[in-house]
């Protein structure tokens, strides 16, 4: 009996243990998440030209970011994205219909 609780005392620390684990690495995907949007963010910024037509000259009032917490990085390629992949303004665009960079939505067949 006594050894059928320390072991299940054994189970609960190691439970809360990887529990502790899953907390700091999701803790350390959203820090690396919010680097790439700021990454992001300054690049739009500094290279408005490499926006897409349709983003500059259509949208632009609404989709320009104003803030990296405004990017949703989606997992589509795009070849004109810095990081490779389609960004969206989830803010101007919540639908996100138009890639900042190759104007594509996220919905796609
Ligand atoms: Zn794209």
């Amino acid at each position: 009996m006594e050894r059928t609780k320390a072991l299940i005392a054994a189970h609960r620390r190691a439970i809360a243990e990887k529990q502790q684990q899953k907390q700091e690495l999701e803790a350390e995907q959203s820090r690396h998440m919010d680097s790439i949007r700021l990454y992001v963010f300054n690049y739009i910024v500094a290279n408005p030209d490499k926006l897409h037509q349709n983003t500059v000259f259509e949208c632009q009032a609404t989709a320009v970011p104003t803030s990296p917490d405004d990017l949703e990085l989606d997992g589509w390629e795009c070849p004109t994205s810095p990081t490779g992949e389609c960004v969206y303004n989830d803010v101007a665009d919540p639908m996100l219909d138009y890639c900042l960079f190759c104007g594509e939505p996220y919905e796609r067949k």
